[in-house]
């Protein structure tokens, strides 16, 4: 990590021009602003990691309309978690934060922890986190260090080199801590935040409006665009599974999925490796006797580490032995299958049912009696 070192020509630090600037122009309407509330920060804390404000609102709202405060989280099933969480992605998220809710409970005595060592203690709640709830909720000086302020960071001081790598971001992280103002630090991390979504942003930032442009490192350079490094490129692999849309009268079969590792505990479509084992896998596994798979359009799906490559095959069911529901298993119309706690990929495999699916009966929207 390499500041350039040359002198910066603004001397106002840039907590007291970011602070000023948010007064004005920064965001102040936020449904998790204006509370001291730390489990409402901390529920959007995590719904805001990866994933955009616009979208996390609606499904913000629902959540704390469904538990609104650490009991009701802790007690609550992770079906009913998990179902209010569908669409957001990342799972792991919503798993993490109702097991810290139940550790809460356990060992705080419901109250959401202060000190940062206890905080980061929760599953799925790292430095950067730890330190927006706290400073938020409690007023801590602590600095946060997200996607956003990395990018900030490293152009207004051209660090270089991938943020993501870990002499860098020590380096970040010595930065970010250096410019916390004495006070107000709350405002300061909304400020930081707020430049780096809405000005300082990945592609076209806005640096004639920007606060700290007559101290940025990377604009006095003409590199603004080569800061932050890129992540150093790697091949990403490629899975191929086959999923099973089993449909039997308007209803179609989900399997819920074991509660760790990728899309743990959701609900999902039966996969298979060749589609060569399909009848033979709906017979003995579902107690269905199917017409020959058909193959459907093929879904890919990005993952962090990985590409998932999903060819759908819909299978007609003919006949179901009676003592076939098999726990773990469930059959539900299009409509609920939506509804129900599913990963995005097979929201839109079961959406492309729904919207070809033949009038009512002639075929799959015919409901069971
Ligand atoms: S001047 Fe431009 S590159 Fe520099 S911090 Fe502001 S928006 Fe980012």
């Amino acid at each position: 990590m390499s500041p350039t070192g040359s002198p910066i020509k603004n001397k106002t630090s840039i907590s007291a021009r970011l602070l000023a600037w948010h007064r004005r122009h920064g965001r102040h309407d936020l449904p998790w602003q204006g509370t001291r509330d730390a489990y409402r920060i901390w529920v959007a804390e995590i719904m805001l990691q990866q994933t955009q404000v616009a979208a996390v609102i609606p499904y913000y709202a629902r959540f704390l309309e469904h538990f609104p405060d650490i009991a009701a989280l802790a007690a609550a099933s992770q079906d009913e978690v998990l179902r209010l969480w569908s669409g957001l992605g990342y799972y792991s998220r919503a798993r993490n934060l109702q097991r810290a809710a139940q550790l809460i409970t356990e060992h705080h005595k419901g109250v959401f922890p202060r000190a940062l060592g206890d905080i980061t203690a929760l599953p799925g709640i790292g430095r950067s986190t730890a330190a927006a709830i706290a400073a938020f909720a409690y007023g801590t000086r602590a600095a946060i260090l997200d996607g956003n302020v990395k990018r900030v960071l490293a152009r207004h001081f051209a660090v270089a080199g991938f943020p993501g790598g870990k002499r860098v971001e020590e380096g970040l992280w010595q930065l970010a801590e250096e410019q916390l103002p004495p006070r107000a630090i709350g405002r300061y991390t909304q400020a930081l935040m707020d430049l780096g979504a809405t000005l300082c942003t990945r592609a076209k930032p806005r640096c004639a409006d920007c606060p700290l442009a007559q101290s940025c490192r990377a604009l006095a350079l003409a590199q603004v665009g080569n800061f932050p490094a890129p992540r150093p490129s790697r091949r990403v692999p490629t899975r191929a599974i086959h999923m099973l849309l089993l449909v039997r009268a308007g209803e179609l079969l989900l399997e819920k999925r074991p509660s760790s590792g990728i899309w743990g505990g959701l609900w999902s479509l039966p996969e298979l490796a060749e589609r060569a084992g399909a009848k033979e896998r709906c017979r003995a596994h579902y107690g269905c006797s199917i017409a020959a798979p058909q193959p459907l359009a093929p879904l890919a799906h990005g993952f962090t580490h990985f590409k998932l490559h999903i060819q759908p095959l819909l299978c007609r069911v003919q006949k179901l032995a009676p003592a076939a529901r098999e726990p773990g298993q469930i059959w539900l119309s299009l409509e609920e299958a939506q509804g129900a706690a599913i990963p995005v990929p097979v929201r839109k495999l079961i959406g492309r049912l729904l919207a070809h699916r033949p009038a009512p009966g002639r075929g799959l929207a015919k409901r069971s009696e």
